[in-house]
């Protein structure tokens, strides 16, 4: 097999699913992705404190609007795991953030 074999492989039963189930963006419903880069774009700028009176420091990742409540909607209530990738990477990078230096 050559290198990458598994690679195409992998993008031809990928292509072949679409047919059969089409994907769309969780955030703007655009084709053939679970999530475009510009939906993706909000889960990837760093996390940043959120200065509230009177609770402990806590730290933002990302605000609850359109797309992100969008991405967390789908993958919760439509059962998109494969939105779990950038959004634990989000939630990694708060907690990264949150910890002590
Ligand atoms: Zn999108």
């Amino acid at each position: 097999m050559s290198p990458g074999g598994d690679d195409q492989g992998m993008e031809l039963l990928r292509e072949a699913f679409d047919l059969v189930l089409p994907r769309h963006c969780a955030g703007c419903r655009a084709p053939g992705t679970d999530l475009c880069s510009a939906c993706a774009m909000p889960l990837t700028l760093p996390p940043r404190p959120d200065h509230r009176r009177d609770v402990p420091r806590l730290w933002t990742v990302a605000t609850y609007d359109h797309p992100v409540s969008d991405i967390v909607n789908a993958y919760k209530e439509q059962a998109r795991t494969s939105l779990a990738i950038p959004l634990g990477h989000a939630l990694a990078a708060g907690v990264r953030s949150a910890l002590p230096p």
